[in-house]
């Protein structure tokens, strides 16, 4: 049974460590990930990444669901940028470890990534849009990177405020990030 894991939140000092390689992929890993899943669906606030330090685990390892048909849910372990984008995007973000913020970010449009699978296996991607901005932020946060670092525009929005954001995106068709 995968366990729900408590999401550390700004002001804990995991979340400003650099992760470490993961340097065997073995079950006590797989759990980890499954309960990285777990927690990330089971949050009040609905998330579509997590990465280890925000579940307190110093590990370079990020789960991402975008929680649509595109993109299967997938878990990277050591991944890393080898190509980026040199056109930028600013758009929205928010945070489970940051809750109740929202700022506009710049990242690539789009990125590739090698990294490890849960079975150890090497997995290349090319990731764009949402899914490119998941990726990125998410590797920030093995970084010790917290997206309020890099920010405009730092806001307040109340659970009514995400309630009806994300209701004019689904309405436009988009599946949008709420927090990542
Ligand atoms: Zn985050």
């Amino acid at each position: 049974m995968p366990r729900f894991l408590p999401v550390r939140t700004d002001g804990d000092p995991v979340l400003r460590q650099k992760a470490k390689k993961v340097s065997r992929v073995d079950d006590s890993l797989r759990r980890l990930i499954e309960d990285m899943f777990y927690t990330m669906y089971n949050n009040e606030t609905r998330g579509i990444g997590l990465a280890a330090p925000q579940v307190g685990v110093g590990l370079r390892v990020i789960v991402v669901d975008m929680q649509d048909d595109e993109h299967e849910p997938i878990a990277l372990v050591n991944p890393e940028i080898v190509k980026a984008s040199k056109e930028m995007v600013i758009a929205p973000e928010g945070c489970l470890s940051v809750p109740g913020l929202r700022g506009d970010v710049e990242r690539h449009e789009w990125v590739k990534v090698k990294a490890r699978d849960e079975h150890g296996h090497e997995k290349r991607l090319h990731a764009d849009g949402w899914f490119a901005r998941c990726i990125q932020h998410e590797i920030d946060h093995l970084d010790g990177i917290l997206y309020t670092d890099k920010a405009t525009n730092i806001r307040y929005a109340d659970e009514e405020d995400i309630c009806t954001e994300n209701a004019e995106r689904e309405a436009r068709g988009e599946k949008v990030p709420v927090s990542i």
